[in-house]
């Protein structure tokens, strides 16, 4: 396994006490491998990401538990130097907001640039030459004239292009993309979507895929990992949560999102709001928004239940959840 992160716990500190943003969260990722990770926003999806790319912000956040396992070594003892190695060449993240992500001050061409020079030690001249055709292979027209442009100067997926070239470009084994395509136009999500796939199959790149749509994924995705209140409520591979989730929140998420052969049908929408962290309800967390709950589920916290092989659930009732098509 190229990742594998183990029983990972982090915390905040907030005004109102400790929120409880990671609670014990298990996942891994093969080389090659695409895992989508699901959830509402506060669901510590992006929490656990920034603490496998090490740029949690610490204080407030802390880690208090858990192992991250890059190719066998945990990275949580590893010192801040090798740490930074690993995130420079071994593994790279796309963020939702390219505007801020990227230097404002800096032409595309240089940012690009640098990586090669810093990382490569390219001469200056050689790595705009690499900058031009990271650009060209992430389709930007004109690349050989773009590279003097400034982000700013660039239309909202072109921005998100350049991204996915800055992470590309040290051909890493793993890239974390959090919400890549949530900022734009629907038809544009769908150009950036596909090129990412694209370039990922090409350079054989593990890829985690975290977005509150489960609309993006199918095409996508190997592997779900749902996330509800900083755990994994479902794991399992694509096609089995699309035919059956064996979990009542994996269900919610489904019902609400546009079907093309169900038009007009009403959609449906997940009833109440995911948790205060700082109060995450005692049993199953889902419980006080689930249509499935009765009385164990106020009262025991549901372990992660083998399903079937690679498909595991948290909920007390999966056998019922994965053979009831209507609830
Ligand atoms: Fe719903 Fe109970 Fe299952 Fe939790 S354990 S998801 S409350 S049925
Ligand atoms: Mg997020």
């Amino acid at each position: 396994m190229l990742l594998d992160v183990r029983d990972l716990r982090v915390e905040f500190r907030t005004r109102d006490g400790v929120a409880y943003a990671v609670n014990g969260v298990s996942y891994g990722v093969d080389a090659g491998e695409t895992l989508a990770v699901l959830g509402e926003s506060g669901s510590g999806k992006s929490v656990t990401a920034q603490a496998v790319m090490g740029i949690l912000d610490t204080p407030p956040g802390r880690i208090t538990g858990g192992r991250i396992l890059f190719r066998g070594r945990d990275l949580l003892t590893l010192k801040e130097e090798e740490r930074r190695r690993i995130r420079g060449a071994g593994m790279a993240m796309i963020f939702q907001d390219a505007l801020s992500a990227l230097n404002p001050v800096m032409t595309v061409g240089d940012q690009l640039g640098e990586m090669f020079v810093v990382h490569r030690g390219m001469s200056r001249k050689d790595a705009r030459a690499r900058a031009v055709e990271l650009m060209d292979r992430v389709r930007i027209p004109a690349a050989a004239q773009r590279v003097r442009d400034y982000p700013h100067q660039f239309s909202g997926g072109m921005r998100q292009r350049i991204m996915i070239a800055m992470a590309l470009a040290l051909e890493p084994a793993l890239i974390i993309a959090d919400e890549p395509t949530t900022a734009l136009d629907v038809t544009v999500q769908a150009q950036v979507m596909d090129l990412l796939a694209e370039l990922q199959r090409e350079y054989r790149m593990a890829l985690i895929l975290i977005t509150h749509d489960l609309g993006v994924v199918a095409d996508v995705a190997d592997r779900i990992a749902v996330m509800y209140a900083g755990r994994i409520v479902e794991s399992a591979p694509v096609h089995d949560i699309y035919r059956a989730p064996a979990h009542p929140y994996t269900r919610g998420l489904l019902d609400s999102v546009p079907r093309l052969d169900q038009k007009g049908r009403q959609l449906y929408a997940i009833s109440g709001l995911p948790p205060n962290l700082t109060r995450i309800p005692p049993g199953c967390s889902f419980h006080p928004r689930c249509p499935l709950a009765r009385d164990v589920c106020r009262t025991d916290d549901p372990p992660l239940y083998g399903v079937d092989d690679g498909r595991s659930s948290a909920c007390h009732f999966w056998r019922e959840c994965l053979h009831d098509r209507d609830h």
